[in-house]
């Protein structure tokens, strides 16, 4: 695999970063994931966007503009012959001694590489997954996509360790989100509820494009915080991000969601989100 490293396409195996970069040492850095179907860039400008925000409200500034960006993004697609996968962008505060405060004259870091999946065809879309409720234990700023992620990884290897594919954080009684995923559920008279966006949850892009398809779909909706309680009492979950699209939830603590199979709603979502990404592709 080949991946870009500032200003550079390297080796995969063969790409470098210094111990003192304040990524490894701070968890100063910012990343993103998008999509990929059939070689092209699902909803990336939405991605791109919140990249651009989220190293704002850290105050580092990208090494490259958008449009560079997307430049480089399309050339790891080609170069590493990429039809169904994502695309990850990390960019950090760069090397400097280390020092809490931000150092003078560092150059970010900028770091790009590609994984492949058949997001389509996973099998996780048709059986529909299982979810474990963890407390959610991050800090009061999860709307930005910080590369500091020790939280979430302990959520998801507890999912993990029973036999769950994600981790539902849940805060005062109310879920938050998934480990790496919007969280939704539908009640009993088929209306969707999802938490609203706040400092809370990271502003989901998938969950945004959703959004505005479940409207256009004439699907009820309801953005407003749900209990550990209506969860269980749902008749459908089902989570949302960029490298799953729309994943059924059927389990939920080993309780079933309504039937225990993926229910019809979130499958029309999930038909309405390929339809979006494949007219949409660039
Ligand atoms: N929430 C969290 C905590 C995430 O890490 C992610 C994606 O990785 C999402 C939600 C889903 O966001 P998106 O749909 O933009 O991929």
């Amino acid at each position: 695999r080949i991946a870009y490293l500032n200003g550079d396409f390297v080796p995969l195996g063969e790409a470098r970063v210094s111990v003192l970069d304040r990524g490894f040492l701070f968890a100063d850095g910012i990343y993103e994931v998008s999509a990929v179907l059939d070689g092209k860039l699902i909803d990336n400008d939405s991605h791109l966007a919140r990249l651009e925000r989220s190293v704002g409200e850290i105050s580092l500034a990208l090494p490259v503009s958008l449009p560079r960006l997307v430049e480089i993004q399309r050339e790891l697609i080609a170069r590493n012959g990429l039809a169904d996968g994502v695309v990850y962008i990390q960019v950090t505060r760069g090397v400097a001694d280390r020092d809490f405060h931000f150092p003078e004259g560092a150059t970010p870091t900028l770091f790009l590489f590609t994984q492949a999946k058949n997001i389509i065809e996973s099998p996780a879309a048709k059986t529909g997954v299982a979810v474990k409720l963890v407390p959610d234990l991050r800090w009061g700023r999860c709307d930005i996509k910080s590369v500091a992620l020790l939280a979430q990884v302990l959520a998801k290897q507890a999912a993990h360790e029973a036999g769950c594919a994600e981790a539902w954080m849940t805060r005062d009684g109310f879920v938050t989100e998934g480990g790496s995923s919007t969280a939704f559920i539908v009640t009993a008279d088929g209306t969707v509820v999802t938490r609203p966006n706040s400092t809370a949850i990271l502003p989901g892009c998938t969950r945004k494009a959703l959004l505005a398809l479940a409207a256009e779909g004439s699907i009820r909706l309801e953005e407003r915080a749900f209990s550990v309680d209506e969860a269980f009492a749902a008749s459908e979950a089902f989570m949302t991000s960029a490298s799953s699209f729309v994943y059924p939830i059927v389990t939920i603590d080993g309780r079933p969601v309504g039937t225990g199979q993926p229910g019809p709603v979130a499958t029309r979502l999930r038909e309405l989100y390929i339809a979006f990404a494949r007219a949409t592709a660039v």
